[in-house]
């Protein structure tokens, strides 16, 4: 494709730009080409470096060297990026100093956070580089490649010092959660036979046939929004803001009690978003102020930095949902969000391999499961949205992703008895390369969207051999339309040819909180309708 493009006799100048790891084989084909530049990552996959070199066929070309990485939040390592200039310099016609990517993963600028810095992260913000610094980084290295590596001394000079301080800084390096974590690794995180934890959970719980539930949020009210808002303009101390948040969980506790759910939820109008809420209160983190990036359309979101050793000083959940189960007699359903979504959220450290900053925040998700567990609560749901978002691009890359995002989560939901129920949801149906992953989660219960399939991926998830409860999502909480009773007792029906009644629940494909309270009312009473007059037929 490239060599007809290239081929054509008038056109401008093409420059293919490759990203987010190497090109592979694909180098050489396009070296190939006749186009005039090819940009290449030279980053994410360090022996990218070397393969440019050995290229032939780039000699003629311009060579758009990706150095500084444009997805992480880091200062570069000049000296480092220097000498992989240094190795690629003679292998094309000319080489431009590039990032990596584009740089709408990233901040606008590390100068727009100006608020004082939080004591635990202190002096975190030096080691940053937003776009903005980004871009001064790329003019430095083509400044040291112009006029030599003493033009910019000073420069160098500064970002080695604070790249010296990150790396000796004793928050990267905490020995007691690398203890814990190394002797929990030892020790194994499985939990018993799912069969055994079923039948002592059926006992221990009493639930019905079909039991009903919700994935976890109910609509962000009004009076939430003004409540956050005036406890962030300070007219309003955190006691009241407590208050206002325990009168939201009243009116969520009662409403589901009068539409006669049997698994019930505190609501989570405490939550800002499901992984800034935890980061907020995890060592290890720092928030910005003005570090929005985009997340999709016109939403966008300031992820979290994940800049330490992560370390969870006290409970973060714990007292929203016993105030909720104080309310009812009906089972509270503990809501976490678990490791892999917070790592998939959050900009995180360069320093050590993915899997080992998972584990980090799978212990803190552990340790809050288990203080849950104590308080009383009975069942806990850890929602792993983003499973599937940090796959990997290439096949060969995945087994190995797989394996240590499910046994991250497995860390993070094994510290509690058997006869205590872990939950989990995933916001997709589509599961393709992750379907084996479903199994290897070892929830008890596992919500997935499955209304727009039209129940489909249950006979899929039979195929891969899972063999746990599940709920799959009966009506489309994207649409505020309302499903009929019918309807959701059509998708129940259709979901009994592939589940058996024993391992189904009952339930909405995702959170509630988009949504207005009107249409949810009648879409859960429909719901709850519909699972009765199923109940009555088994
Ligand atoms: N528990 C979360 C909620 O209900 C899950 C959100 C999600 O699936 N992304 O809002
Ligand atoms: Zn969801």
């Amino acid at each position: 494709m490239y060599s007809d493009l290239s081929g054509s006799a008038q056109r401008p100048a093409v420059l293919v730009a490759t990203y987010f790891g190497s090109p592979g084989p694909s180098l050489a084909a396009l070296a190939g080409t006749g186009v005039e530049a090819i940009a290449v990552d030279l980053v994410t996959e360090t022996h990218t470096v070397d393969a440019v070199a050995t290229t032939p066929g780039l000699q003629g070309k311009l060579l758009v060297a990706g150095v500084v990485d444009g997805r992480n939040v880091w200062r570069t390592d000049l000296e480092a990026a220097l000498g992989s200039l240094g190795t690629v310099l003679g292998s094309a016609a000319a080489v431009a100093v590039s990032t990596s990517c584009s740089l709408l993963h990233v901040p606008y600028t590390v100068a727009a956070e100006t608020a004082p810095e939080p004591a635990a992260a202190e002096g975190v913000r030096s080691w940053l580089a937003f776009a903005a610094e980004k871009v001064e980084e790329v003019v430095t290295l083509s400044r040291a490649l112009a006029d030599g590596r003493e033009a910019v001394a000073a420069e160098f000079g500064r970002s080695a010092a604070v790249r010296a301080a990150r790396a000796a800084d004793a928050r990267l390096n905490d020995t007691t959660v690398r203890t814990r974590l190394a002797s929990l690794r030892a020790a194994g995180t499985g939990r018993a036979a799912a069969a055994d934890r079923a039948a002592a959970q059926r006992d221990r719980l009493g639930l019905p046939l079909l039991p009903t539930t919700t994935i976890g949020s109910y609509p962000q009210t009004g009076a939430i929004r003004v409540a956050r808002a005036d406890l962030r303009a300070g007219r309003i101390d955190e006691a009241e803001y407590v208050r206002r948040m325990q009168a939201e969980i009243a009116d969520v506790v009662r409403l589901q009690e009068d539409l006669g759910i049997d698994v019930l939820v505190h609501g989570e109008p405490e939550r800002n978003d499901m992984v800034q809420y935890f980061a907020e209160r995890l060592d290890g983190f720092l928030a910005t102020d003005f570090g929005w990036v985009q997340s999709y359309g016109t939403r966008c979101v300031r992820p979290p930095i994940l800049f330490g050793d992560v370390h969870r000083a006290e409970a973060m959940t714990v007292s929203w949902i016993t105030y909720a189960q104080t309310l009812t007699e009906r089972p509270v359903k503990g809501m976490l969000t678990g490791p892999v979504t917070i790592l998939a959220w959050s900009f995180v450290r360069d320093d050590q391999p993915l899997a080992d900053t998972a584990d980090q925040v799978a212990l803190a998700i552990r340790d809050e499961t288990v203080d849950l567990e104590a308080a009383g609560v009975k069942i806990i749901q850890v929602d792993e949205p983003a499973l599937r978002e940090l796959l990997p691009l290439r096949a060969a890359d995945r087994p190995a992703y797989l394996g240590w995002a499910t046994g991250s989560f497995r860390l993070s939901t094994s510290g509690v008895e058997d006869d205590t129920q872990i939950h989990t949801h995933l916001c997709y149906s589509e599961f393709g390369d992750v379907i084996g992953a479903i199994s290897d989660l070892d929830a008890d219960v596992t919500s997935i969207e499955a209304a727009r399939s039209r129940m489909e991926i249950l006979a899929d998830l039979n195929e891969a051999g899972f063999a746990n409860q599940v709920g799959p999502g009966v009506y489309d909480i994207h649409s505020p339309r309302v499903p009929a009773q019918d309807e959701v007792e059509a998708s129940l029906r259709a979901a009994l040819e592939a589940v058996p009644a024993e391992r189904l629940w009952v339930n909405p494909d995702c959170g509630l909180k988009t949504r207005g309270t009107e249409e949810t009312v009648a879409s859960l009473r429909n719901l709850v309708a519909a699972a009765k007059a199923v109940r009555a037929t088994l």
